[in-house]
């Protein structure tokens, strides 16, 4: 069993299943193992984050586990280089770096990520405590669990292909249909060919190129919206005869289920097949509520009521923070998510420390605050 390990360290080894790594990238804890801790958090977007924060300062520890592979939420996924103007005190600022910032401001507080999974599984144990399980195998316990997962799940959009399901591949072998990169290294050697003109099949078109053994793009039509730099180094790759660009649809998949042996595509030259061992598809993503559906709380149109003192739901022990809760006159906005934070925290620490009195205190003036953020 693991407890607060901190894996606050910067991964540059694998990029991520969108863009191109950014600065900030965490390492994940090991998948499949049991960890212990005071607070699960499920959802690391900005409120999830900052839910870290107001938690740290009252000495309470917390896991984040979101099924996307990096921190950040909406602000990193969907748009992490809009300009965001009603942040407080920040009268511009992206959505990535408000990521790196609330990553910045947490890190005093060794938060324990497990990214790249799924909160599937909510239950009770015998001794009051919450168990998360994730769709990877990894079980989490916790006097207290705090859902952030803001409009739900992020899930891939798949090409409209009958059973490619049963093509879908494991990141063990690289071989297969996918729609992440999970692990860089599994298509190492493996003929990989990539479906999609965005910043994804974009950037691991260039990632890959230098470790598959083949790469080959294949997008509907000869424009890219992904980053123009990256399309020049894409078609410079082509022009040099290291990769292969296709202006076609992808029509079906060749070979018995499981095994891919190659996509059929129709193109200029009709349909033909293009022999590999990867489909890496990258058609974007869609919201959907997910597996919080079915955790047994009541639900208003798809989201978590909670009481606007302690954000807590109908369950005891079961909060929620962010665009995932509703209550009269909820705003859909990241400050609104911050506010949240910081009075569940309030309500969280009789939980978790249920023999300490909690007293307000102020960081400016605090000098027992200031040693936990490490700047006394
Ligand atoms: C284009 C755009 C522009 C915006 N501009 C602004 C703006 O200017 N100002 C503003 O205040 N707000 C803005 N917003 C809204 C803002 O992004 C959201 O209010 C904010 O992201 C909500 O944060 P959150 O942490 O609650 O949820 P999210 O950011 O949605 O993060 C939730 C996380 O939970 C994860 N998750 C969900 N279910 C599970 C599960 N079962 N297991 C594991 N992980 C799970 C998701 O993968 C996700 O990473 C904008 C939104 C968009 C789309």
């Amino acid at each position: 069993m693991h407890d607060g390990v901190s894996t606050l360290a910067p991964d540059t080894a694998s990029p991520g299943a969108g863009h191109v790594p950014a600065p900030g990238r965490v390492a994940s804890a090991p998948a499949g193992e049991h960890y212990s801790t005071d607070v699960i958090i499920m959802g690391a977007g900005p409120c999830g984050l900052f839910q870290v924060f107001e938690l740290g300062l009252l000495d309470i520890k917390a896991h984040l586990v979101d099924i996307l592979d990096r921190p950040g939420g909406q602000c990193t996924e969907l748009y992490p280089e809009k300009p965001i103007y009603d942040i407080p005190a920040w009268p511009i600022i992206s959505g990535q770096e408000l990521t790196d910032r609330l990553m910045e401001q947490i890190a005093p507080f060794n938060p324990v990520f497990h990214l790249g999974e799924m909160g599937t599984g909510l239950a009770r144990q015998p001794d009051g405590k919450w168990m998360l399980t994730t769709d990877h195998g990894t079980t989490i316990t916790a006097p207290v669990i705090i859902i952030a997962a803001g409009g739900g799940s992020f899930q891939p959009k798949k090409p409209p292909i009958p059973g490619i399901e049963a093509y879908e591949g494991d990141v063990v072998t690289g071989e297969g249909v996918f729609y992440a990169v999970r692990k860089r290294d599994a298509f190492r050697g493996k003929r990989v060919l990539i479906a999609g003109g965005g910043d994804s099949a974009l950037d691991w078109t260039l990632n890959l190129q230098p470790i598959a053994r083949s790469v080959g793009l294949v997008h509907r039509r000869d424009d890219f919206r992904a980053a123009p730099h990256s399309v020049a180094q894409m078609r410079q790759l082509v022009a040099d005869g290291a990769m292969n660009l296709h202006i076609a649809q992808i029509k079906g998949l060749a070979g018995t289920a499981p095994r891919l042996e190659g996509v059929v595509i129709d193109g200029p030259n009709g349909e033909e097949i293009l022999p590999c061992d990867a489909l890496l598809a990258f058609y974007g993503l869609t919201m959907k509520l997910g597996p919080v559906a079915e955790f047994g709380l009541n639900l208003h149109e798809n989201l978590i009521p909670v009481d606007t003192e302690k954000f807590e739901t109908s369950i005891p022990g079961i909060f929620a923070v962010g665009d995932i809760n509703y209550y009269p006159g909820k705003l859909k906005l990241i400050l609104s998510g911050f506010h949240e934070a910081a009075l569940a925290a309030q309500a969280v620490h009789r939980y978790v420390h249920p023999d300490r009195k909690l007293r307000f205190q102020y960081t400016t003036s605090s000098t027992d605050l200031q040693k936990k953020l490490g700047v006394k």
